[in-house]
């Protein structure tokens, strides 16, 4: 499942899929470069909130990129 994908900013291991599919949706879907949530909101100029949000409203969509198993 995960890849061993980490933080561009800070390093943090990412290791749900809903974090790197957030980078994909609302970065690049090519994009190499990834962010946990908090660093992402930051690159963003959002709140944590606002991406929590991202996320529910992908995964209603039943976008592959997300899965529902997790938090
Ligand atoms: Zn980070």
């Amino acid at each position: 499942m995960a890849r061993g994908k980490k933080c561009y900013a800070c390093g943090r291991e990412l290791v749900k899929k809903n974090e790197l599919g957030l980078n994909k949706k609302l970065i690049d879907p090519e994009t190499q470069t990834f962010y946990c949530l908090e660093c992402l909101a930051e690159y963003l100029e959002v709140d944590v909130e606002f991406l929590l949000e991202k996320i529910q409203e992908f995964r209603s969509q039943g976008c592959v990129l997300f899965d529902g198993g997790e938090r």
